[in-house]
């Protein structure tokens, strides 16, 4: 079983039951070198606003070639051991929100596992150095997800590279937008279901046998969930499927004190979105029409899986965790 720090997990204590949104908001870096001196405003004064400048990647596509390149927090999150000792596996990691994650994770003191597509190597080798620069262990899983054999024995691996794991994140998708439902093949319905589900279960029941008291399971999901776009008919299926497989293993998982919990992002400058998830003339003004007026960084959600996957946010489990610029929370 991991090692928590008990002194240091009852000081965060307070911090945390007042809310993800307040224990995490001094985690961005505080540096008044490069923010004209105020450091609560440098974050929202410096993100990429639209618009954005047209661009088009063959699916999964690159961080490294996104313009402008998305902040994962490589220099502006700023840890404070909130993860120490803990072991995280993290799909999806090697770029976006999976990414920050894995960034933030790392910077909290914990060893991080990232599962990628093969081809995702060059965004997964740029995690590799950022995980490594803060001293901890980096193990990386390329593979697909839609492989049963391999999906199910990532956790040994992890295990085997970690010494344990304590925090499994579900967050690899796949999203590709459709005009209608006769555009919608067969072929692209399996593979929504396989990555965005089918994975999940199985990562998740082979992750439990190795997950103590005080682990964490954290489920990304939408704002689609609730409000579910015409032309995203097969991924949004499967972002609410994500709350009740979230809910559901909450209820499962208390009485082991195991938590399990899921975020909704709104509109983040990923690969995901250059890369198919949207239409090609919709990524100008990404995010625009969030009440924040700009797509988030997927930095901004990494505070919010550090505070669910530290062990003093003890009581918050079965719960759904917005961010999204100010666009309502989906209650699905
Ligand atoms: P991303 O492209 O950076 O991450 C998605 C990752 O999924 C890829 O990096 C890839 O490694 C992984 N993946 C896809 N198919 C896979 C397969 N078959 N095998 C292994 N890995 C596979 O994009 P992101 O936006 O950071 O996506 C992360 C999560 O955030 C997803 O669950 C997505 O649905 C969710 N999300 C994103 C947005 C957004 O606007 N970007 C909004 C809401 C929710
Ligand atoms: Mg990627």
């Amino acid at each position: 079983m991991t090692e928590f720090e008990p002194t240091r997990r009852a000081l965060l204590a307070g911090a945390a039951m007042a809310g993800a949104a307040t224990a995490t908001g001094t985690a961005f870096a505080q540096d008044s070198s490069d923010n004209g001196g105020d450091p609560l405003t440098r974050q929202a004064a410096d993100f990429p606003k639209p618009p954005y400048p047209k661009q088009q990647q063959p699916w999964p596509g690159l961080a490294q070639k996104m313009e402008p390149r998305p902040d994962h927090g490589e220099e502006s999150y700023r840890g404070n051991g909130r993860l120490r000792g803990m072991r995280a596996l993290i799909t999806g990691g090697d770029s976006g929100i999976g990414r920050a994650t894995a960034i933030a994770f790392a910077k909290e003191g914990a060893d991080v596992a990232i599962a990628y597509l093969p081809e995702e190597e060059p965004d997964a080798q740029d995690v590799k150095r950022v995980v490594e620069d803060q001293g901890r262990t980096f193990a990386a899983f390329p593979g697909d997800l839609r492989d049963q054999s391999y999906t199910k024995g990532l956790p040994e691996k992890v295990v085997q590279e970690l010494g344990g794991l304590d925090i499994l994140v579900n967050n690899a998708a796949y999203q590709q937008w459709v005009p209608g439902l006769e555009e919608l093949s067969d072929e692209q319905f399996d593979q929504t279901m396989q990555t965005n589900l089918y994975a999940m279960f199985w990562l998740t029941k082979a992750a439990l046998p190795h997950l103590n008291p005080g682990a964490s399971i954290i489920n990304t999901s939408s704002t689609v969930a609730a409000d579910a776009p015409e032309i995203l008919i097969d991924y949004s299926m499967t972002k609410s499927a994500i709350l009740s497989f979230t809910r559901a293993m909450a209820k499962q998982l208390a009485s082991r004190g195991i938590r399990v919990n899921a975020v909704t992002p709104g509109p983040i400058w990923t690969p995901l979105q250059v890369a198919g998830g949207q239409k090609p003339e919709n990524i100008v003004d990404f995010g625009a029409n969030t009440p924040a007026g700009r797509a988030g960084q997927p930095v901004e959600l990494a505070p919010l899986y550090v505070a669910l996957a530290d062990p003093a946010f003890s009581y918050s489990t079965g719960q759904v965790f917005g961010a999204t610029g100010g666009s309502p929370q989906p209650a699905g």
